[in-house]
């Protein structure tokens, strides 16, 4: 029976509120209306952020109505479309993207930059262009996570949030272009431009620092230096091109004080993936001083971090990156709480729940 038009009745892992685990919930979700498309979620991952706005929103990130619906690292199908859309079908095979791409604002005009602002209010705060959200439960409205919300059998997303991928693709690998991989490789090749031979460090071995190490490695780095405090992620980080690790907690002296003896100087290349303050700001301070880059992906949103003005005053340069694998686990969505656990201990590099 076609699903078109109607109210899709189906599973979603609901955060009816922050620092609770989230409930395995029947949903209702809505046709998609102009320029929406809803999905079948095939795929999830299970990413940091999804953690860091659950159960850290009182230490570095703003604050997002509840109850929500998380997730924003997937791949799915096109279950229907709403009017207007003429970019998708029924039946193709989509990435949601948290961070949409309209094609005409200002922003995207601008080779500079993929910060596009369509919708980016109503997404920030979980409801899509009409201001509410097409996933309610127990007749109560519930969020959308940066208007994707993956942790949902079906969802709704607007049609400049999507991108159509090939119909042969593997959607339980591909979902993670839709945040850890994109993120990791392009802040090594998009925003850092690591250049070949170049001495390179990545902060972080989590799925975001995994891509970078790779993106590092296809730019051509001759030195890819991992930095974990969790010693289980070296093994993976070599396999994915770090021809050395370094656990912070084997040294006396400050990380950035042991990558600078290392290199005879500094790296050319530190790229920060754990969303730490005080890792980014050793992340900068490893850089070689007159020339090294230092870029941010890992996340947080009301933390300062410090940074000495003589770090920059030298040469060196700060930047960040917004968006820019292989999935150890498969698990159901009845055990996406285990998921977390799993993220949390960092025995997974990253969960994928299959839906
Ligand atoms: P993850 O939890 O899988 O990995 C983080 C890694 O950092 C872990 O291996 C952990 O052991 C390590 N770590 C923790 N403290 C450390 C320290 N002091 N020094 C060195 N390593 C340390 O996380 P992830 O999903 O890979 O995400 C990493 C970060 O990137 C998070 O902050 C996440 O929110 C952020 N993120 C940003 C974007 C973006 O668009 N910029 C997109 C996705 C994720
Ligand atoms: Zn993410
Ligand atoms: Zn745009």
């Amino acid at each position: 029976m076609s699903t078109i038009g109607q109210v899709i009745k189906c599973k979603a892992a609901v955060a009816w509120e922050r620092g609770k685990p989230l409930c395995i919930e029947d949903v209702d979700v809505a046709p998609p209306k102009v320029h929406e498309v809803r999905i079948k979620i095939i795929a999830t991952g299970v990413c940091h952020t999804d953690w860091e706005y659950l159960y850290e929103t009182e230490k570095g990130m703003k604050f997002r109505p509840f109850p929500l619906v998380l997730g924003h690292e997937a791949a799915g199908v096109v279950e229907s479309v709403g009017p207007e859309v003429t970019k998708f079908s029924p039946g193709d095979k989509v990435i949601p993207l948290f961070l949409p791409q309209c094609g005409e604002c200002k922003r995207c005009q601008c080779p500079k930059t993929n910060h596009c602002r369509k919708n980016w209010e109503n997404t920030q705060m979980g409801v899509l262009a009409d201001g509410t959200s097409r996933i309610s439960c127990k007749r109560q409205q519930v969020f959308q996570f940066l208007g994707v919300s993956s942790f949902s059998e079906y969802t709704v997303v607007p049609d400049t949030s999507l991108a159509k991928i090939r119909s042969d693709a593997p959607l339980d690998k591909v979902c993670l272009l839709g945040c850890g991989v994109s993120t990791g490789y392009g802040a090594a090749v998009n925003t850092a431009k690591v250049e070949k031979d170049s001495l390179c460090a990545v902060f972080g071995l989590g799925a975001v620092g995994l891509a970078a190490v790779m993106g590092c490695q296809v730019a051509g780095a001759k030195r890819i230096i991992g930095v974990d405090i969790n010693p289980d992620k070296f093994e993976k980080a070599k396999a994915f091109g770090a021809t050395e690790c370094v656990n912070p907690r084997d040294h006396s002296k400050s990380i950035q004080e042991v990558l600078v003896a290392m290199t005879d100087g500094g790296v050319d290349y530190a790229l920060e993936c754990v969303g730490s303050p005080d890792v980014m700001s050793a992340a900068l301070e490893s850089t070689a001083d007159a020339w090294g880059t230092c870029v941010i992906a890992g996340w947080t949103e009301t933390e300062e971090m410090k940074v000495k003005v003589l770090k920059i005053l030298m040469g060196r340069t700060l930047k960040g990156t917004y968006f820019g694998g292989e999935p150890k686990m498969s698990l159901p969505l009845d055990q996406i709480n285990v998921a977390f656990g799993l993220l949390k201990s960092g025995k997974s590099i990253r969960t994928v729940i299959n839906l």
